[in-house]
């Protein structure tokens, strides 16, 4: 009893729902801490799972590590990443049903390694045939591909996501990963032509410029000097120590061939990067009369071979757009400011249109096309709660996305809880809970919202401001306009069509809503993420809070301060009161039989009559008092969880 007791007073309590002082905050980041210091990053709240990143490696990830967590019970080994995606396997295997498996936390707090390692541990673990191999190399090798194209340097993380992921898994009936899906989100598509000091671009970028073949580059018409690129520079951190762009360079190929992308898309898709990184070095002049001219011809001539666009037409679409005069097309010239503009919105454009093909792509091969029934777990590893000294366009709809997803928990919490309770014929008090649907409605309610107050204004283009917006919101928030417009001028749309370029044709030929009915991006993302709302509510939901430790992406040190914060916004203390409000634990009683029998001598080693009654007999033998725990239908439900500890504790003197 006291080696157990000294134990855990070195490492701490492995499931906060057991943690005595439950409503104390300071008594929960004295037991992160302490597991912390230990090097145990995982900590449950019931079947929450809080994780605090430790940059650095810890060896919990192995091969052997996947066996010895497969197949077991939840809450008899250390609490561990692998744990819960075995508890969401067998539990989709046993119940049918779909899953999904949301990860959140603020950059840098190991959200997409821990959906990295879900993913790893269902394709090494699942049972699979020869055939299915290639789905599962396509599985994992989706992610190098996403990550290049889509992750980059930043100030909080060397390998930050700038987009929304949601994976899909499918599973058949054997419980075989046999296909999957990925939908993104919200790519932040100014990256390509701005990046703030100590930020890059896109990987993607300096790994073509580093890793690619010499004969690549000539072909492309590029050096291999990252420092002769605007788009590459603006962050004057070219070069990253942690980050290898040249291997990385070879891993992406590789997968490219494996997810079976052709020989002909990997070649349009280097021409458009390589016309993205030409698109930025193209520099205009101004004439006499102020408008825009295009003196140097070099990247002009790069981006027509490339694009397989005539340079004339390039030039005019660059320097001119089309206005509509008296049922009449008349060409008008941009000034060399406003043609700065068109580059950089041309730039993200290409970017984020290929981004999404790449997706598209990814997706064509992750198909499953055989139609029997399938089951489900989703990943959703979204960027997390964004705060800056100036917070821009991106970080509202970062954070309003939060607040969706916030909602979301709650309402599947305390829903699902609920639910539980009145199913297993149990009476209990509902916990009162700071609902955050003011906050979604505040932004995204019909004709009153921040939303559409946005759109509104950028429907009244050369009227509306970012000030006339301020007016009507009486807050501060700059560059709003811009960015939810993403203005593309008609002709240079027009231009891009006549591309050669398999992929550019196809991202422009898509169809474009007519600007007059909604295409903002805030209303895209709105209802895309109302999608995303859809897709959730019909699964079973589990948790996995990341926590980041500090600021300087460094092992061992734990900010306290920092911590804190986190746990406050992430709800954590909320949740567990929820969970410890009604009745902390429950099992089935065949499982907390099998678990606990050895403790009676009237239930071990074989108890003859029914689960329920052999339960009772044990937790009276235990001498658990009426009081303490309920008898559902099919399962028992433990108010305090000291009870249980003094099972536990009983269960480990055996
Ligand atoms: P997020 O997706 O939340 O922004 P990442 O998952 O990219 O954060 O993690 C940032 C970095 O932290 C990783 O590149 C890695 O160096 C480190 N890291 C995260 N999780 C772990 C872990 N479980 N073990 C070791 N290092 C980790
Ligand atoms: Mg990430």
């Amino acid at each position: 009893m006291e080696g157990s007791l000294t134990a855990r007073d070195r490492v701490g309590i492995q499931d906060f729902v057991l943690l005595d002082a439950y409503t104390s905050e300071t008594a929960f980041m004295d037991n992160l801490r302490k597991r912390f210091n230990e090097n145990l990053i995982y900590t449950y709240i019931g079947t929450l799972l809080v994780s605090v990143n430790p940059y650095k490696e810890l060896g919990i990830y192995t091969k052997k590590q996947m066996d010895i967590y497969m197949g077991v019970n939840f809450f008899e080994l250390p609490p561990h990443i692998f744990a819960l995606a075995d508890n969401v396997y067998r539990t989709m295997i046993s119940e049918t049903n779909n899953h999904f498996i949301l990860i959140s936390g603020e950059s840098g707090a190991g959200k997409t390694e821990a959906s990295k390692k879900v993913l790893q541990f269902y394709a090494v673990c699942c049972p699979s045939t020869r055939l299915l191999d290639n789905v599962r190399d396509r599985l994992l090798l989706s992610n190098p591909v996403l990550e290049a194209f889509g992750n980059a340097k930043t100030l909080k993380n060397d390998n930050s996501s700038r987009f929304g992921k949601y994976m899909d898994i499918q599973f058949d009936h054997q419980g075989a990963a046999v296909g999957g899906h990925v939908l993104s989100y919200l790519l932040e598509k100014s990256r390509v032509v701005h990046q703030n000091h100590g930020e890059r671009n896109f990987h993607i970028f300096y790994q073509l410029v580093e890793g690619g073949e010499d004969e690549l580059l000539r072909w492309l018409g590029l050096e291999r000097n990252c420092q002769n690129y605007r788009f590459l520079i603006q962050g004057e951190c070219a070069k990253v120590s942690s980050i290898n762009d040249k291997s990385d360079w070879k891993t992406v190929q590789k997968a490219l061939t494996i997810i079976e992308f052709s020989e002909k898309d990997i070649e349009h898709l280097f021409a458009i990067l390589a016309s993205v990184l030409h698109l930025g070095n193209v520099q205009f002049g101004a004439s006499a009369l102020g408008y825009a001219t295009l003196n140097n011809s070099a990247e002009v001539h790069w981006l027509s071979k490339l694009l397989g666009i005539p340079s004339n037409m390039l030039r005019e679409g660059l320097t001119h757009r089309k206005i509509e005069a008296k049922a009449e097309e008349v060409l008008s010239p941009f000034t060399a400011e406003h043609a700065k503009y068109a580059r950089d919105a041309l730039a993200k454009a290409i970017y984020g249109r290929t981004f999404s093909w790449l997706v598209n792509k990814i997706n064509e091969s992750l198909a499953n096309k055989d139609s029997t029934r399938k089951t489900v777990i989703g990943l959703l590893d979204i960027y997390g709660f964004e705060v800056f000294d100036v917070n821009s366009f991106e970080q509202f709809c970062i954070n309003f996305c939060n607040e969706k997803l916030q909602q979301l928990f709650i309402q599947l919490t305390l829903k699902s809880e609920q639910e539980e309770y009145e199913m297993e014929g149990i009476e209990w008090e509902p916990v009162p809970y700071f609902n955050n649907k003011i906050i979604c409605d505040l932004v995204e309610e019909k004709h009153r919202g921040i939303i559409s107050i946005l759109d509104e204004e950028c429907l009244r283009p050369g009227e509306a401001t970012d000030f006339t917006f301020l007016e009507k919101l009486e807050e501060k928030m700059c560059g709003f306009l811009d960015k939810n417009n993403d203005l593309l001028y008609r002709n240079i749309k027009e231009v891009m069509r006549q591309s050669k370029n398999s992929i550019i044709q196809h991202c422009f030929h898509a169809i474009e809503p007519d600007v007059k009915t909604n295409n903002h991006n805030t209303t895209q993302f709105k209802s895309s993420l109302s999608g995303l709302t859809e897709i959730l509510m019909t699964k079973e939901p589990w948790y996995v809070r990341c926590l980041k430790p500090n600021h300087c992406k460094q092992p061992d040190r734990f900010d306290d301060v920092m911590v804190r914060h986190q746990v406050k916004y992430l709800g954590l203390m909320e949740h567990l009161r929820v969970r410890r409000a009604g009745f902390a634990y429950r099992r089935r009683y065949e499982v907390f039989l099998k678990r606990y029998k050895a403790l009676c001598p009237d239930t071990w080693p074989h108890w003859k009559g029914t689960p329920a009654e052999g339960v009772q007999r044990l937790i009276k033998h235990l001498g658990y008092k009426p009081d303490e725990y309920k008898i559902g239908r099919t399962k028992i439900f433990i108010r305090h969880p000291r009870t249980l500890f003094a099972t536990e504790d009983a269960f480990e003197i055996c």
